[in-house]
């Protein structure tokens, strides 16, 4: 009897899970990949879409390129997880299964800051960053504000990146000079774990007149004024808002009481939920470690090396261990590298690679590589 394992959400963990499972052991398994799209965009490809830097049909990665042994993608809507049964319920059909990998990732909650949806562009979803890419052409003249509306939120340096590159977009269009660029972020600095990246980032801030409001969050808009108002009561004006949206679990998994506060809590060292069988991966679960593609991979390769171990009768595999590398982009074509190690030490910790050309190349390599394995391209 080949083993059921239902891999619900094919983003970074999905993919990642999937593919290990297939490469070592697809001739026991019977792997269903669920999402309901119909393709896959790497989190860093929406700054470039916004930025014009590419278009969206060059960076998306249908779905309908996997042909993996042992694994079957459905384009479908998951409307109902039963953790207890593992069953799951889609717009098209109910799947059970002996094991069930939640990797739903997290949605966004334009609710939760009043005046967003009308006033504000959010650039953290492809249709946004595809939105904005339209309206930045026409931003001249006047305020950009680059404003985070809670944490946590998905890879923590993105926002920086966006700040950086603005400043690189307006100058290439000769227009910096009559426009102002101001960036409020809920953290503390900007990589919180590594102290020599903040420091990094916040000097680029100040060599490009970027005015850095750490510690505080966007808690409403008021476009008609065109004012961000803080979580302390104080007011920014804005001309052009590019938001990054609160996050929350999707509905579906709220809906399945798997959720505390929020996410789905998981043993850190084995990605186990409360239910027998049951794993949550990245960004949809509370593990210790940010909500980035990278952690949702390395958790997703725990989960696949204990199935495996399970499969073939070998050894559990380590702990999970919160490990990653993330690429920043500084602009002007050179991008750092943060090493941060979560979950292995008393605290958190990170070390950073200055920006380069060559660490430019990496970044491209990271991206190539995951689309060569994912999608046999
Ligand atoms: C601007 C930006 C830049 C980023 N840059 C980086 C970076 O440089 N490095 C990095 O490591 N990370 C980066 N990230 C973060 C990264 O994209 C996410 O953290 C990562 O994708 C999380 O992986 P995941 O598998 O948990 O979820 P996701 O990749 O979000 O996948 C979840 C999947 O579930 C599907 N889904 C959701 N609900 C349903 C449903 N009801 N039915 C069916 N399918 C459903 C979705 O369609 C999606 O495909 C960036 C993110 C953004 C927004």
């Amino acid at each position: 009897m080949k083993i059921r394992v239902a891999v619900l959400g094919a983003g970074f963990g999905g993919l990642e899970l999937a593919t290990t499972l297939s490469e070592a052991v697809g001739d026991k398994v019977e792997v269903t990949l669920i999402d309901k799209s119909d393709s896959f965009v790497f989190g860093y490809s929406k700054l470039d879409v916004m930025f014009a830097r590419t278009t969206l049909d060059a960076v998306r990665l249908p779905y309908r390129a996997i042909a993996k042994p042992g694994v079957r993608f459905l384009r479908e809507t998951i409307t109902a997880i039963d953790p207890d049964k593992r069953t799951v319920s889609t717009d098209s059909g109910l799947y059970e299964a002996d094991v069930l990998v939640v990797a739903l990732g997290a949605d966004y909650d334009l609710d939760a800051t009043p005046g967003l949806a009308e006033g504000g562009g959010e650039f953290y979803s492809v249709a946004g960053a595809q939105r904005l890419s339209e309206v930045l052409p026409r931003f001249s003249r006047g305020r950009a504000l680059i404003g985070v509306c809670g944490a946590p939120f998905k890879c923590p340096p993105a926002p920086s990146e966006t700040a950086l590159l603005l400043h690189d977009y307006l100058s290439t269009r000769g227009v910096r000079g009559d426009c102002e660029i101001s960036f409020v972020l809920p953290l503390g600095s900007p990589v919180p774990p590594s102290p020599d990246t903040s420091r990094a980032l916040e000097a680029a801030f100040v060599e490009r007149d970027i005015r850095f409001v750490p510690g505080r969050r966007v808690s409403s808009l008021d476009p008609t004024r065109g004012v961000a108002v803080l979580d302390d009561g104080s007011e920014m004006t804005y001309d052009i808002f590019l938001g990054v949206p609160k996050h929350r679990a999707p509905d579906v998994v709220i809906e399945s009481g798997m959720t505390e506060d929020g996410y789905i809590p998981v043993d850190s060292k084995t990605l186990e939920t409360r239910f027998p069988g049951v794993y949550a991966v990245g960004d949809v679960a509370t593990v210790g470690a940010p909500k980035a593609g990278v952690f949702a991979e390395g958790a997703a390769r725990v989960v696949a090396a204990s199935l495996i171990a399970s499969i073939r009768g070998g050894e559990q595999p380590a702990s999970y261990d919160g490990r990653g590398i993330c690429f920043i982009e500084f602009g002007a074509g050179r991008i750092g590298r943060v090493e941060v190690d979560f979950l292995s030490g008393p605290k958190p910790t990170g070390s950073f690679g200055a920006p380069s050309e060559a660490l430019a190349a990496d970044k491209l390599h990271f991206g190539v590589s995951r689309r060569a394995r994912w999608f046999d391209r």
